[in-house]
C-alpha cells in the first residue's frame, strides 16, 4: 500500500503557520507527538488532498509518512494541543482539551482557503487526563467514513486527509491497532474554548479569543462598530449552527454527542463518535447507546443546538451589550433553522419554488414515514421516479407497511407538483442530485471496522468510494443501498 518515493514530502513544503501561537500561552501547550511504531498508509484521500493543491501521489510516500508520524517536522511546524471546557450531557466540565489530538497548524490550500491540519491519536498531551492519547483503528475508520459521508452529502464537516495504521497496540475492550487520523477543517475552535475561559473568570482571554475568531474567520464582522462585534460574531455562529443542524436533520444524521466541546464555531461537524444515519424513520432514533436519557436522539438535535448556542452566549456574556440578548438569539436560531431545513427538504422533494403550505406537506410526510416504517434515504431516492398516484409506484410501496397512508400523502404531493413549472424529467434529475443512493448504514460501518481490524480493508475502501459520490448509482452495488437484511447473511 505504501508508495515509496525518495523525494521530500510535498506536504512539508506547503506554507505552515500555527495560528494558535498568536494567542496567549494559556490557550495551548506546545507539544511533540509520540510516534507510532512502523506506521503505514491505509488511505490518502484524493478529494481533500486536492483542496490542499496536492495529488494523492504527492501525499502517499515515505516522507509524508514520517512527517505525520513526527519524525521529519521542519522547524516552522510547531504542534500545539489546546485547552477547552464543555457541557457534557448538560453538565459542565471545567477542563477538557485536545487529549488525543494535536494541531500541526494551518496551510493555505486551493483558492487561498486555509485549513487547520490535526493529528488524532498522536500521543499524550497535557489534556489527556487518565486516557492514552491514542486512536484505535476502529474509531479512526468511524471518523474517516463519517466525515467523508457528510461531505458527500454537502453537509459542513471536518474532513479526512489520511489514515495511518501501525504496529502500536492500544487497549480498549480488546487489544487493537493504534491508528493516526489526519483531519482538516477551516478551524477546530469549539464553543468549549470560550466556555473554558469564561467559567474560570478569565474575561480577558474570552476577549482575546473573540477578536482572534473574528479576525481569522469572520472578517465581515470587522465592518461593525467595535462594541457590537462580539454580538455580531455570536449571531453569525448561531446562524451557522442552526444551518448545520438543519442539514443533519434533512439527511437523518444523528451526531450522538453534541456536547458543547464538540461544537465548531464555524458550524462544521466535528468529532465523530457514536453517530448514526437514521434508516427507518423514527424521530427518537438514538445513535449513542450510552445516552440513556435520549438527550442526543435524532429529534432532540435542533433543541440541543439551540441549548448549546445559549451556553456559548453565556460564555461570551462578559462582552455582550445586554443580558437580554439570548431571547433574540433564540428567535434567530429558530428562524435560520426552519428556513434552512425547508430549503433542503424542498430540494429533496424536487420543489423548485417555495409555497406557504410546504412546511405542512413535510410534516405530514414525516408522520407518514414514521407510521409506515419507511427507510428515509430510500424513500427520497425512489420518490424521484414518482409519476402519479394512479401508477403503481412499486419502488415506493415496497418501502412501507402502511400503503393507504402513503397513498394519501402521495396525492398531496401530486397536487403540490402541479404548482411546479419544471418537467418531471427535470425534477427527477434534480432530485437524484440531492437524494443519496448510499448512506453510511450502521451494519455496513460495523462490518468495515470488523474487517479492517482483521486486516481486510476492502469494505472500507468500497464504502468510502460510494459515500464520496453518494448520488451516483453504481452497478452491482445495490447491497450497499439497502437496509440490513438478516436473511441475506
Ligand atoms: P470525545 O468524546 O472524543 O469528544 O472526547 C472527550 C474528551 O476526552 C476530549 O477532551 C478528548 O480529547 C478526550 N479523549 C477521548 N479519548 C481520549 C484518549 N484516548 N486519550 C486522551 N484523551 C481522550
Ligand atoms: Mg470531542
Amino acid at each position: 500500500m505504501t508508495h515509496s518515493k525518495p523525494s521530500d514530502a510535498a506536504i512539508k513544503n506547503l506554507s505552515w503557520t500555527n495560528p494558535w501561537l498568536q494567542l496567549p500561552d494559556a490557550f495551548y501547550q506546545r507539544i511533540q507527538l509520540t510516534p507510532l511504531d512502523t506506521p503505514y498508509f491505509i488511505h490518502c484521500n484524493t478529494h481533500t488532498a486536492e483542496l490542499l493543491g496536492l495529488s494523492a501521489e504527492q501525499l502517499q510516500n515515505e516522507a509524508t509518512l514520517h512527517f505525520f508520524n513526527g519524525q521529519q517536522l521542519p522547524p516552522e511546524v510547531q504542534p500545539t494541543a489546546s485547552v477547552y471546557a464543555g457541557h457534557q450531557f448538560g453538565i459542565f466540565t471545567a477542563q477538557l482539551g485536545d487529549g488525543r489530538v494535536l494541531s500541526l497548524g494551518e496551510v493555505v490550500g486551493h483558492n487561498d482557503r486555509r485549513y487547520e491540519i490535526q493529528l488524532k491519536g498522536a500521543g499524550l498531551t497535557l489534556y489527556s487526563r487518565t486516557l492514552d492519547g491514542r486512536c484505535p483503528l476502529g474509531s479512526a475508520i468511524r471518523e474517516y467514513l463519517g466525515s467523508e459521508a457528510l461531505a458527500g452529502l454537502n453537509i459542513p464537516t471536518s474532513r479526512a486527509l489520511c489514515l495511518l495504521g501501525s504496529e502500536t497496540k492500544v487497549q480498549r475492550e480488546y487489544l487493537t491497532t493504534g491508528a493516526l487520523l489526519v483531519r482538516m477543517a477551516r478551524s477546530h475552535i469549539r464553543f468549549g474554548h470560550f466556555e473554558y475561559f469564561h467559567h474560570k473568570g478569565d474575561f480577558e482571554n474570552v476577549k482575546n479569543l473573540t477578536t482572534f475568531v473574528i479576525e481569522q474567520h469572520f472578517p465581515d464582522v470587522l465592518n461593525e462598530p467595535i462594541e457590537l462585534r462580539p454580538l455580531r460574531l455570536l449571531e453569525a455562529i448561531v446562524e451557522r449552527t442552526a444551518c448545520l443542524i438543519a442539514a443533519w436533520q434533512s439527511e437523518g444524521f444523528t451526531h450522538g454527542v453534541i456536547n458543547t466541546d464538540n461544537m465548531s464555531v464555524l458550524g462544521d461537524t466535528l468529532d465523530f463518535g457514536p453517530f448514526g444515519f437514521m434508516e427507518t424513520y423514527h424521530p427518537e432514533f438514538l445513535a449513542n447507546a450510552s445516552d440513556d436519557l435520549g438527550r442526543y436522539q435524532f429529534d432532540q438535535q435542533p433543541e440541543i443546538g439551540r441549548w448549546n448556542c445559549l451556553a456559548l452566549a453565556e460564555a461570551m456574556s462578559s462582552l455582550l451589550p445586554s443580558r437580554t440578548i439570548p431571547a433574540k438569539l433564540l428567535r434567530l436560531y429558530r428562524q435560520h433553522y426552519h428556513q434552512h431545513y425547508l430549503q433542503r427538504l424542498r430540494l429533496k422533494l424536487g420543489l423548485s419554488t417555495p409555497h406557504p403550505d410546504d412546511a405542512k406537506l413535510i410534516e405530514v410526510l414525516l408522520t407518514t414515514l414514521q407510521q409506515g416504517n419507511i427507510d428515509y434515504a430510500l424513500f427520497f431516492r425512489n420518490l424521484a421516479d414518482f409519476i402519479n398516484v394512479q401508477e403503481k409506484n412499486p419502488a415506493l410501496y415496497t418501502l412501507t407497511t402502511d400503503s393507504a397512508n402513503l397513498m394519501q400523502w402521495l396525492s398531496l404531493y401530486q397536487d403540490r407538483l402541479r404548482l411546479e413549472t419544471i418537467s418531471s424529467q427535470e425534477r427527477q434529475k434534480q432530485m437524484n442530485q440531492v437524494n443519496p443512493c448510499y448512506v453510511l448504514r450502521s451494519h455496513l460501518l460495523k462490518q468495515s471496522i470488523t474487517d479492517a481490524e482483521h486486516g481486510d480493508l476492502t469494505e472500507f475502501y468500497r464504502l468510502l468510494t460510494l459515500l464520496q459520490n453518494p448520488f451516483e448509482e453504481q452497478t452491482g452495488m445495490d447491497f450497499y443501498a439497502q437496509p440490513y437484511n438478516p436473511e441475506a447473511g
